[in-house]
């Protein structure tokens, strides 16, 4: 028998109130189709907390599949296993290899687990970390499916249709919360792709520390970074129009991670026909559309959830987490700053919690990931 472990929740809430480790034995007979994975790393995302506390767009069913006393789910989107074993010889998967899940919503956030061989994705780790497989089909995947989907409305021709940044043509994004982990992903793909960039990020508590943002930023590829009080201060429609050469090179599309009052600033700074694309509510502040975006520059504002097209997608899925794997192999991808939590037998069901309820903190060193 496999000793597991698994963080769980039967009701929703904050974090450090609802989560338990929950310890169960699993069977060394698995049904013929299945295997038994055990975790190699698996991050704290915001959806993932958001999910806790019930307050995410998708509801996760909540089971007794492991044995808790109440039904429970496990969190936890994202992360990469390693095969420990398959429960037929000749099933595709084999014992090490790495494997990601291939459903929404699969419950990483657990040392083991033992599921269908089609619930998981087989991916080649060759020259990878456990970290760098474990984060890249949240956050690398939403900037980059953004970035080669969206782009300005190509007008009623088109059937009002959109019409992607064009890889190579040094055409402008703008895109507010840069420092996420989606955002420092947009910027390194919009560099690689031949793409420019204008990154807004929140001023940090000493001029100092600011700059040393900007520079990492600058060092990823962004081509503008300006603080958030820069870009709602009266100058910046002028420092804008510096940047875009009075209008004449459009920005075509934006990114808003942030919500408030930031994303109507970036809908400001969008050409016309530019699209906004909101796919975070960091500030959990409502968007506001000035009316005359919409009529005189007519503005698209559109929504982006990764789930939704990944469902209807498995194919380009798969297809575009290679690609993303194959950039970072070939070391044109830096990894975006984590917090490794270290999670074996002893660690203590507190440090779980702590590690869970800091995800939705602003100002980290870096993501949260657990490491197993
Ligand atoms: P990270 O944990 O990597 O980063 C969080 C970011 O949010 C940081 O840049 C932080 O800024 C910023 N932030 C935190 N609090 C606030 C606040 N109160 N006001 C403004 N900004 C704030 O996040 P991810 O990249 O993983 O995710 C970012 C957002 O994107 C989340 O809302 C997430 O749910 C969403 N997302 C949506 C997807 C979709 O399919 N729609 C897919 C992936 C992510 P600072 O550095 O200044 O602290």
């Amino acid at each position: 028998y496999t000793q597991a472990k698994a963080l769980v929740f039967s009701k929703y809430g904050e974090p450090e109130d609802v989560l338990k480790v929950h310890t169960h034995s699993i069977s060394p007979s698995i049904p013929s189709s299945s295997v038994l994975v055990r975790s190699l790393a698996a991050p704290i995302n915001p959806a993932d907390i958001n999910t806790i506390q019930g307050t995410y767009g998708a509801k996760p069913a909540f089971t007794s599949l492991i044995g808790t006393s109440e039904p429970s789910v496990v969190p936890g989107n994202e992360g990469v296993f390693e095969v420990v074993s398959s429960g037929e010889p000749s099933s595709s998967l084999k014992k090490g290899d790495w494997v990601l899940p291939a459903i929404g919503q699969f419950g990483t956030w657990r040392t083991h687990a033992v599921d269908d061989a089609s619930k998981f994705i087989k991916v080649n780790k060759e020259g990878l970390t456990p970290t760098q497989v474990a984060t890249v089909s949240v956050n690398p995947c939403t900037a980059y499916k953004i970035l080669r989907s969206y782009g300005p409305n190509a007008g009623p021709k088109a059937g009002l249709g959109m019409k992607p940044l064009e890889v190579g043509s040094g055409q402008w994004f703008i895109q507010n919360g840069a420092n996420s982990g989606v955002g420092r992903s947009a910027i390194q793909f919009g560099k690689l792709w031949g793409l420019r960039s204008i990154n807004v990020i929140r001023d940090r508590d000493t001029p100092e520390a600011t700059e040393a943002l900007k520079k990492e930023l600058q060092d990823l590829g962004a081509d503008v970074v300006v603080t958030e009080s820069q870009f709602l201060s009266r100058e910046w429609r002028d420092q804008l129009a510096e940047i875009t050469r009075k209008g004449r090179e459009h920005i075509g599309l934006g990114l808003n991670c942030v919500g408030g009052k930031s994303a109507t600033a970036i809908a400001r700074s969008l050409g016309e026909d530019g699209t906004l694309v909101s796919y975070g509510g960091m500030a959990r502040q409502p968007v506001s559309l000035p009316v005359g975006l919409l009529i005189f520059k007519d503005i698209r504002f559109v929504g982006f959830w990764l789930s939704r097209w990944n469902e209807r997608d498995p194919q380009g899925r798969k297809h575009m987490i290679d690609d993303i794997l194959n950039i970072i192999r070939e070391g044109k991808f830096r990894d975006v700053p984590i917090q490794e939590v270290k999670w074996d037998w002893e660690t203590e069901e507190e440090t779980l919690r702590n590690a869970v309820q800091q995800g939705l903190q602003g100002f980290r060193k870096g993501k949260g990931v657990l490491v197993f």
